[in-house]
Parts: structure tokens; sequence; C-alpha cells
């Protein structure tokens, strides 16, 4: 039984999301998405809505869990009895700073191991705060979050606007 961890931000779920973890879950017996609580990094939604919201656009998808983490990745991954960690891998730049975390993960357990999912080409140019600046200006995000992530997505960035420019 192989359990992976896929940690990230997730702020919010998008389509390229959703992909490397069905392709996560075709290889590993469990798959635990881990939504970093990282109030530094100024999410727009919070943990908890964010969980609700990958929650809710899993559906059912039998071997995958959500939960939340914050911390060392790899403490995490051992708390859950991880041997994976599993990244999307988009263009060369997610390279050099994915490869550095594997290393570090690597030397802190060496039990665990980083596995690379690469993107699909459609989901190539995909990304959250891509997908944040196009729905605050306005653009359609449909095709690229699930369709639980729109509302709330839409709503939150016009309040978000009504506050910086009363
Ligand atoms: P983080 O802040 O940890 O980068 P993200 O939510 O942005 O969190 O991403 C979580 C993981 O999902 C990362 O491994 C990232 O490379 C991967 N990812 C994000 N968008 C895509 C995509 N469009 N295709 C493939 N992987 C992706």
């Amino acid at each position: 039984m192989i359990t992976a961890v896929y940690p990230g931000s997730f702020d919010p779920l998008t389509h390229g999301h959703l992909d490397i973890v069905d392709r996560a879950a075709r290889i590993f017996d469990r798959v635990v998405i881990a939504v970093l609580e990282n109030p530094s990094k100024r999410p727009l939604f919070s943990t908890g809505e964010r969980v609700s919201m990958i929650r809710e656009s899993l559906g059912e998808r039998p071997g995958v869990e959500v939960s939340t983490f914050n911390g060392l990745t790899i403490d995490f991954a051992r708390q859950v009895g991880a041997k994976v960690i599993v990244r999307g891998l988009r263009a060369v730049s997610d390279f050099e700073s994915e490869f550095q975390m594997a290393l570090m993960n690597r030397r802190l357990e060496p039990e665990v191991t980083t596995v690379f999912i690469p993107t699909s080409l459609r989901h190539l140019f995909l990304s959250s705060s891509l997908i944040k600046e196009l729905a605050e200006f306005g653009g359609d995000i449909a095709e690229f979050v699930p369709a639980n992530v729109v509302g709330p997505l839409k709503q939150r960035l016009t309040r978000e606007q009504q506050h910086e420019h009363p």
C-alpha cells in the first residue's frame, strides 16, 4: 500500500491540479492532497474554504483524501505514512526550485521520494495566480477551474476590488 502526498497552496484548485491528482491516483493506492496553511502567502481563500472546495470538486474519487498541514512537507508525509511526495511540473521554470525542494526533502528523509508528474499540454500555462488575475479582470475562468470554484472566485475577487477601491 503506497501513500502519496500532493502538497500545495491550491488557492484555488484548478483543472491542472485535478489532472495531477487523477494521474497520481492511478499509480498510488492512496493520495493525500495536503493544503498548506500559509498565512504569510496571503491566500485568497482560507484553508477551510480551500479544503471544502477541493472536497466538493473531487466528488467520488476513491483513494483520494484532503488534509491541511503547516510546517515541513516531509513531517506531514511521515505523519500520514507516505513514501512519495507528488509535484506537478509545468515549464522549465518550475524545475529549479522543485529540484531543490526534492533534494532537501530527500536529505531530511531518504525514505520519501519526490515524484514529478509532467503537466498535460492543455494545462501547461495554467496556474492559480494566473486564474486569479484573469478572474479579477472579468475573464472567463470556467474552462480552467472546477464548476464549484467559479462562483466563489468571482465573488471573492469582486469583494477584494471593492475593498481596494471603495
Ligand atoms: P505551491 O504554492 O506549492 O506551488 P500550487 O497550488 O501552486 O502550490 O501547486 C501545487 C502543485 O501543483 C505544484 O507541484 C505545482 O507545480 C502543481 N501544479 C499547479 N498547476 C499545475 C498545472 N497546471 N499542471 C500541472 N501541475 C500543476
